[in-house]
């Protein structure tokens, strides 16, 4: 069986980081690297779904609740406006293979990210 991903360990209280939201299909941390003012993943309890291509292929319903978790969390912490990114393959930056959403906010021009 294949090893319990990071994200399953920060879940089940393996890793220390603090849960800020949750439903009962989808948590929300803080990245421990922030490449934004506010940078926050969004991500399935489940471990099924690698990435964005098997989720929406997998759970569209899912998929959709990780969107209106992140508006909810951008707009609870930065305002409300934000840019959702799946990195999807080695090759476009993904590391973790348990899929997630990386919520980018606040000033992003102003940060310097266009
Ligand atoms: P990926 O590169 O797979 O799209 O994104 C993985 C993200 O998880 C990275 O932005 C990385 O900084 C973040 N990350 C990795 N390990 C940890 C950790 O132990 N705690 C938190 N909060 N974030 C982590």
């Amino acid at each position: 069986m294949a090893e319990p991903s990071i994200f399953t360990r920060i879940l089940e209280g393996e890793i220390p980081s603090d849960i800020i939201a949750q439903t009962d299909n989808v948590f929300v941390i803080r990245d421990i690297a922030p490449q934004a003012p506010l940078h926050l993943l969004v991500i399935p309890k489940t471990p099924k779904y690698r990435d964005v291509v098997e989720l929406a292929a997998g759970d569209p319903a899912l998929l959709a609740e990780v969107v209106s978790v992140a508006k909810k969390a951008a707009t609870d912490h930065a305002g409300g406006d934000f840019r959702l990114v799946f990195n999807t393959g080695a090759r476009a930056g993904q590391t973790i293979y348990h899929v997630h959403a990386h919520v980018l906010a606040g000033d992003l021009h102003e940060a310097g990210l266009g």
